[in-house]
């Protein structure tokens, strides 16, 4: 007899609704989490009385995310901020609330380019007619309805979404701009080389669907913890899984870094799957070319954080940002993608978004008359010799705390061009970097969102599977946004469900609700 039913490593947003699915199958369920907390990338902390979202700010629905929430009774229970978008440079400040207002504004700052604007938005229009068809952020039509005349609806896009999923596309799009900075942000701004679609896409749910659970990000996921423990759920926190117990090719159980045993007959890892292969299972359980490319790989970017405590009240904060939550300010139109050759002062070069989800959830986060804020920007694992730290774990170097504290403050520079006092209004600061998010959620180099979505360098990709739910281990299987393609909130909270699927011995497309 085993220990459990099913074993869950990992309590991102994919391990808890896949521990979630499993309790609510009837089986006997442990999940396992390395951190003191649930949540992964998208886990939040408090210090000094405020409360920070810890990477992930805010998330898109896309007919995904909130059917499996209120299939789990979550939806409900929290209640949701439909996050606005605001978009600034030397040039032009406007908001991201329908498409007419961003084509207006771009115009009226760029008018000799108005035909190429206008040109780029009526595309997006057409993807964003697509995806509401497809992906209305309430329900679920993909796997409620499998009717004929809903696939034959969509064939009409197909020779479409050939173009759509390529960047080759998206660079021909945006050739029709002709001045320089401008052509340069259209085809780069997003993760790096982003293809088509999700440009298009992006713009969509930036409009539409982002959402932010008031009370914060955590709060959220511990409404996840709490639901799976009521369906009979055990969860061990500061538990490492380092192994998977394998034996006559079918996975058995987990040993984890203390040396505990726990057997199951079915496992699911909802972790990093750089570390899954050859690490948390052996790399003979794999096809030498599948090893080869996991490990060449590329990985969606890493952020830098900063996390300040300030003494501007909620309501001077969101009357600053003129009422939006995601502030980005674009120093330059230059897109950059941090490595390891980025000179030293690469981060007060890069755009930096501010953070900051309203008054009402700045009175639940913060002390009476106070507010936290979070600036992020792109960064790098690999930049500055690894941020000065030779290895992954505690406690850090002094060159590393001195690095982080030298580009949260450039970050804080960046952030004055839309609150010119904000050096002065500081009362707590910290920061994290790449190393930051890989302590608190395993990601190798600090990955925001699984895979590269470039169309070429992907390994779901590459295999044209576009999922690796199954392994070639019996009972093994994996969710998270490595998982499925592709990538992000969406892929990591569905391929959880599908993953409790498989091991429930489910069919993989189950309706919800059954
Ligand atoms: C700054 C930032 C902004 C983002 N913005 C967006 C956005 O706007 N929209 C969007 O869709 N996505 C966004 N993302 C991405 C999104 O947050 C992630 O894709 C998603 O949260 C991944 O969930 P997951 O469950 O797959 O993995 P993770 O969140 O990485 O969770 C994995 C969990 O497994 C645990 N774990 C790993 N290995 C082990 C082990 N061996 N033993 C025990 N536990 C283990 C980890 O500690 C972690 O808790 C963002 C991410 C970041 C960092």
């Amino acid at each position: 007899m085993a220990d459990y039913d099913s074993i869950v490593i990992g309590a991102g947003i994919s391990g808890l609704i896949c521990a979630n699915y499993l309790a609510k199958y009837g089986r006997k369920v442990l999940l396992l989490e390395q951190s003191y907390h649930a949540g992964g990338n998208m886990s939040g902390f408090k210090r000094k009385g405020f409360y920070f979202d810890g990477g992930d700010q805010s998330f898109e629905s896309l007919g995904l995310v909130f059917p499996l929430l209120e299939d789990l009774g979550v939806y409900d229970k929290q209640e949701w901020l439909k996050v606005r978008y605001r978009m600034v440079s030397k040039d032009f400040d406007f908001f991201i609330d329908s498409f007419d207002e961003v084509e207006s504004s771009l115009i009226e700052s760029f008018p000799q380019e108005a035909r190429g604007i206008r040109q780029i938005f009526a595309e997006v229009r057409t993807v964003s007619r697509f995806l509401s068809q497809n992906y209305d952020p309430r329900s679920f039509p993909l796997v409620h309805d499998f009717s004929p005349g809903k696939l034959l609806g969509n064939a009409k896009w197909l020779p479409k979404l050939r173009n759509w999923l390529t960047y080759s596309y998206r660079e021909k799009v945006c050739s029709v701009i002709q001045d320089p900075g401008l052509r340069n942000w259209f085809t780069r701004i997003g993760y790096y080389k982003m293809p088509y679609l999700f440009f298009s896409g992006f713009w969509h749910i930036w409009a539409h669907d982002y959402w932010y659970p008031v009370g914060g990000m955590q709060a959220f996921l511990d409404r996840l913890v709490d639901t799976f423990k009521a369906a009979g759920g055990t969860v061990k926190f500061r538990t490492s899984v380092e192994s998977v117990l394998i034996k006559d090719g079918k996975a058995r159980g987990v040993e984890t870094g203390t040396g505990e045993q726990f057997t199951s007959s079915a496992v699911v890892y909802a972790g990093d799957y750089k570390r899954f292969v050859g690490g948390i299972v052996p790399e003979s359980c794999f096809k030498p070319k599948f090893v080869r490319t996991v490990r060449s790989s590329r990985l969606t970017e890493a952020l830098v954080s900063v996390y300040l405590g300030v003494d501007y009240t909620p309501e001077e904060l969101e009357a600053q940002l003129k009422g939006g939550h995601h502030v980005f300010y674009f120093p330059n139109y230059e897109a950059i993608f941090p490595d390891q050759d980025s000179p030293r002062d690469i981060h007060k070069n890069m755009w930096t978004v501010i953070n900051f989800f309203g008054i009402d959830n700045a009175k639940l986060t913060a002390p009476e008359g106070k507010s936290g804020i979070v600036l992020q920007t792109y960064s790098s694992h690999s930049w500055e010799n690894y941020w000065h730290n030779t290895h992954e774990s505690l406690p850090r170097t002094a060159a590393y705390k001195r690095l982080k504290k030298e580009v949260g403050y450039q970050l804080v520079e960046t952030a004055k061009a839309i609150l010119p006092d904000l050096d002065q209004r500081i009362e707590y600061f910290d920061c994290g970097s790449p190393l930051s998010l890989i302590r608190f959620s395993r990601n190798f180099a600090g990955a925001s969102g699984g895979w590269c979505y470039h169309d070429k360098v992907s390994p779901v990709y590459r295999n044209k599977k576009l999922n690796m739910l199954r392994t070639p281990v019996e009972s093994l299987y994996t969710c998270g946004h490595y998982a499925l393609w592709p990538g992000g909130v969406i892929s990591a909270a569905l391929s959880g469900r599908l993953a409790a699927n498989l091991a429930a011995g489910k069919k993989l497309l189950t309706p919800l609700g059954s």
